[in-house]
């Protein structure tokens, strides 16, 4: 983390406010960010979502014992004949869970089935694809390998060693693994505390009817919705009317009970006037105008120990700076590490598409399968930031980089997915 003030390094050279690359204004932010301090102790079940604290050591070795990755029969691999088939006696069975107990000896074999015990004695396992069975003589084919199909106690991971490290986010798989190893509880992260409020004289709160002008207020539940999904502990501080003395105390009590401050509205050109002088008392606050479309004006300082991040009005564009801006930088902020950008990559655009250089937008688009099989992505229809429902019917962002101009149809483009399987 830079030792660096907010206003220090808004004042290097190449630094301009009114056009801000999204990469700058990204790495801008990542400059300031380090994880919250706390800690606690949950269940396992309890730890879904969350970010683990500590490195988990397994205390046992993982497999447990040597067994059998094959359903067939356990020999000493010296028994087997490089030509001609092997007949070996059978002398008893080792299921998953019920091992026999006896050993092998030279020209016996044992049944066993995938996870069952390789009993003392033996070193190898024949499939029983490559087996013949007369009463309890087995057949062997030749070709087998001395060792193949055990898995050595260990082998996956030894007693004491790392089975996940601090910082991983814990999803179904790495509940799996924990329940594998035995371990009932972990150490996470706290909750990164996250209060919001929505800016505006025109917005009102769902359950009270329109005057003229007026419009519900939808951020605040989008950015409900984008949290929650994070497992952060949301702080919905309601509407705040464009009023410098209500605006004032909103954002003091937001620093005063959060770890990060999200703002909707109020930091567009005109409006960020007053904004600006209140939060330079409060803070210390950068307001850029980012080369992007949608989702032009942001801001992100220190208001006391918590970060801001102001995010414009438009509904769109509140959703789009929240996942290119806002997410990577709350997950830090969580303890998860490494944070990696969401993956992009590359499909046939179907469609024209208007598009200005000198500016990277975010197109929603609908990501599928041609019908040669290749990935094609077309628009979701009018891409207003307005315009809610054009990020309600995409799977995808569309981004189309600072330098590219309008996209012909045929042409391959950038593209993000907004869900991922886990
Ligand atoms: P602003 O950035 O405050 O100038 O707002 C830009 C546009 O977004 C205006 O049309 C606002 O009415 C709209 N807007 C601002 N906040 C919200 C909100 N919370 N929900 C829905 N629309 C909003
Ligand atoms: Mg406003």
């Amino acid at each position: 983390m830079s030792t660096l003030t907010i206003t220090q390094a808004s004042c290097a050279d190449d630094y301009d406010p009114n056009s801000m690359p999204v990469d700058k204004a990204r790495a801008f932010i990542h400059q300031f960010l380090a994880p919250i301090e706390g800690v606690v102790r949950v269940p396992i079940r309890s730890a879904l979502g969350r970010v683990l604290a500590e490195d988990v050591l397994s205390p046992v070795d993982v497999p447990s014992h040597r067994n059998s990755a094959m359903d067939g029969w356990a020999m000493r691999g010296a028994d087997l004949k490089a030509e001609g088939e092997t007949t070996l006696q059978e002398i008893g069975v080792s299921f998953a869970g019920k091992p026999f107990a006896g050993k092998v000896g030279p020209n016996q074999c044992v049944r066993i089935m995938t996870g069952g015990v390789v009993p003392e004695g033996a070193d190898t396992v024949v499939m029983q694809e490559r087996a013949k069975a007369s009463g309890k003589s087995i057949a062997f084919a030749p070709g087998q390998k001395t060792g193949q199909n055990v898995r050595e106690a260990g082998e996956d991971l030894k007693a004491g060693s790392v089975a996940l490290k601090a910082g991983r986010t814990v999803r179904p798989a790495e509940l799996g693994l924990l329940a594998s190893l035995g371990v009932g509880e972990v150490s996470v992260r706290r909750r990164l505390r996250v209060a919001f409020f929505s800016t505006g004289d025109e917005l009102k709160s769902i359950g009270t009817p329109l005057g003229e002008g007026e419009i519900y207020d939808s951020n605040r539940y989008t950015i409900y919705g984008m949290l929650e999904r994070l497992g952060c502990e949301v702080l919905d501080l309601g509407v705040v009317r464009d009023d410098p003395a209500l605006l004032e105390r909103a954002f003091a009590e937001a620093a005063r009970v959060a770890d990060v401050v999200i703002t909707s509205g109020g930091v567009s050109v005109g409006e960020a006037d007053f904004v600006k002088s209140m939060l330079a008392r409060l803070g210390e606050v950068v307001f850029w105008k980012i080369a992007m479309k949608p989702g032009r004006p942001l801001a992100y300082g220190k208001i006391g120990g918590a970060h801001f991040f102001g995010l414009p009005g438009n509904p769109v564009s509140v959703m789009v700076t929240f996942y290119q801006f806002v997410r990577d930088a709350l997950l830090v902020l969580m303890g998860a590490h490494p944070v990696t950008p969401v993956p992009t990559f590359t499909a046939t655009c179907t469609a024209r598409l208007k598009k200005a250089p000198g500016r990277t937008e975010f197109q929603r688009g609908v990501l599928t399968r041609g019908p040669n099989g290749a990935l094609e992505v077309r628009p979701t229809g009018e891409q207003g930031s307005g315009i809610l429902k054009s990020m309600s019917d995409a799977n995808c962002f569309i981004i189309l980089g600072d330098a590219t101009g309008n996209v012909e149809p045929g042409t391959a483009v950038e593209v993000q997915l907004l869900e991922g399987i886990v």
